[in-house]
C-alpha cells in the first residue's frame, strides 16, 4: 500500500476528519504566496516594504493608498480556480467524510469547490466592509473602483474582511477551528510548513489517533505524524480521493 492509499483508507475509516491547510493549497491554483522568497523580494523591490509591514493594520491606516495598491496587485486572484485538493475535500465533505476545512487562505477557493464548513482563520477577500458604517460589499464592488475603495452609503473606506498583521483573529472562527481540531480522529495538514502562527498553536489541540502531514518540505511536526507525504497537496489529495472512491 502506498502512503496515498493509506491516507485514502484512513479517510474512509475515520468518523471525524478535519483538514488544515496553508498557503501551499492556494499556490497550486496559481496564487502567489507573498511570504515566499520571490514574494518577499517583490514587496521590497516594488513597494519598499516587507509584506508584514504592507499588510499591517498600522500601514493600512497610515499609507492607505499604497496598502490597496499592494493588496490589489498581490493578494487578489479573481480568476483563480480550485485545484484537485479543493475539489477532493469538497467531495469528501459531500460524502460525510470531511467534517471541516480550516484554512489560512483568503481566496475562497474551498467554497468555490463546494465545501461548506470552511473556517477561514484570516478572513476572506470575498467579504469587503466599510470601516465607518460596516456596510458590506463583495469583491467585485472593490475591483470596479480604482485607488482606495469607497462606501456608496457613507463615503468611508471599504476594506477587505481579512486579518492584517497587528489585528486579532476572529474569536468565533478560532473557537470553531479549535473545536473541529480537538474533535478530529484524523487530522490532515497540508500545504504549510507549520512555522507560522497560528498554525502550530492550533495543532496542539489535536488529540486524535492519526496526524497526516502533506507538504513539499519538512515541518517541525514530521516526527509526531503517523504519516508524512512530501509531495504536492493537489496530487496527493486528488489521488487519495480516487482511491477512496474506488474502495467505496
Ligand atoms: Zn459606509
Amino acid at each position: 500500500m502506498t502512503p496515498t492509499q493509506q491516507l485514502a483508507q484512513w479517510i474512509t475509516e475515520s468518523a471525524s476528519t478535519v483538514f488544515f491547510g496553508g498557503a501551499g493549497v492556494s499556490t497550486e491554483s496559481g496564487i502567489p504566496d507573498f511570504r515566499s522568497e520571490s514574494g518577499l523580494y517583490k514587496a521590497r523591490e516594488v513597494y519598499g516594504y516587507p509584506p508584514e509591514e504592507l499588510l499591517s493594520h498600522r500601514f493600512f491606516k497610515r499609507h492607505t493608498e499604497l496598502f490597496f495598491e499592494y493588496y490589489r496587485e498581490n493578494l487578489i486572484a479573481r480568476d483563480a480556480k480550485p485545484n484537485a485538493a479543493h475539489i477532493a475535500l469538497a467531495k469528501w465533505e459531500a460524502r460525510g467524510l470531511m467534517r471541516a476545512v480550516v484554512t489560512q487562505n483568503i481566496d475562497g477557493l474551498h467554497q468555490a469547490a463546494g465545501s461548506e464548513n470552511v473556517l477561514e482563520l484570516h478572513g476572506s477577500n470575498w467579504r469587503q466592509v466599510c470601516v465607518k458604517c460596516r456596510a458590506r460589499y463583495d469583491l467585485d464592488y472593490v475591483l470596479a473602483q480604482e485607488g482606495v475603495p469607497k462606501c456608496a452609503a457613507c463615503g468611508g473606506t471599504v476594506r477587505p474582511d481579512v486579518v492584517l498583521y497587528g489585528e486579532q483573529l476572529d474569536d468565533r472562527v478560532v473557537s470553531a477551528a479549535v473545536n473541529a481540531i480537538a474533535g478530529a480522529e484524523l487530522l490532515i495538514v497540508g500545504g504549510t510548513s507549520l512555522a507560522v502562527y497560528p498554525a502550530a498553536g492550533l495543532l496542539r489541540y489535536f488529540t486524535g489517533e492519526r496526524l497526516v502531514l502533506v507538504n513539499k518540505g519538512e515541518t517541525p511536526y514530521d516526527s509526531q505524524a503517523q504519516l508524512v507525504i512530501r509531495d504536492s497537496i493537489g496530487v496527493v489529495l486528488g489521488e487519495a480521493h480516487d482511491y477512496s472512491t474506488a474502495g467505496a
